[in-house]
């Protein structure tokens, strides 16, 4: 069966994921499974929740951008960052690194059209393992560490209108409000 994206008002969104214990064929099938789906969405990142798997498990491409150069360190040794994508991560832990907050306007896969600003540390450090369940510590900042954040807020059931001042929010309250009765139409024509 080939993966779905999950809209806001499917419950597994809300569902915090379980530890990924197992590094065998069918997580790197997950795994290149979810970055197809993501591609074929025009996404950068992907959390396993958005296909309907509470998993601690997501997958990112963020690409490079001339004007906003992206700071990456992958276990003590600077890179520059397209040589780690594609990167899926497993059981990531995010922690802030001293730097400030900013707003950025944000978008997800499992809330198709809707964008709005969110506040999010500019660096941050992230304690992962890969598809062989190696252990990795990257820190990195620019979209890489934001859609990192974004991503790992959604293995633990949290999504990034929860993030959202509540005045963004009600800017894009009534898209979100018709975007989750369609969502739960859906569910019960099945
Ligand atoms: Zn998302």
């Amino acid at each position: 069966m080939s993966l779905q994206i999950r809209y806001f008002g499917d419950p597994i969104l809300k569902e915090m994921g379980q530890k990924v214990e197992t590094f065998d064929e069918q997580l790197s099938k997950l795994s290149s499974d979810m970055l197809d789906l993501m591609h074929r969405s025009e996404g950068i990142g992907l959390a396993a929740q958005q296909v309907g798997i509470a998993l601690q498990f997501c997958v990112m491409e963020v690409p490079e951008h001339p004007d906003y150069p992206i700071t990456c360190i992958l276990d003590d040794k600077p890179l520059t960052p397209s040589l780690i994508m594609p990167i899926s991560m497993a059981n990531p832990i995010v922690s802030a690194l001293p730097s400030d907050e900013y707003y950025y306007e944000e978008g997800c896969l499992s809330f198709p059209g809707i964008n709005a600003d969110v506040a999010r540390p500019e660096r941050i450090r992230v304690t992962y393992q890969d598809l062989d369940g190696i252990e990795h510590t990257l820190e990195c900042d620019g979209l890489l560490a934001r859609c990192i954040q974004h991503e790992v807020d959604h293995l633990n059931g949290i999504l990034f209108i929860d993030r959202m001042e509540k005045r963004t929010y009600a800017e894009i309250k009534k898209e979100v409000q018709v975007l989750k009765k369609q969502t739960i139409g859906e569910k019960k024509s099945k």
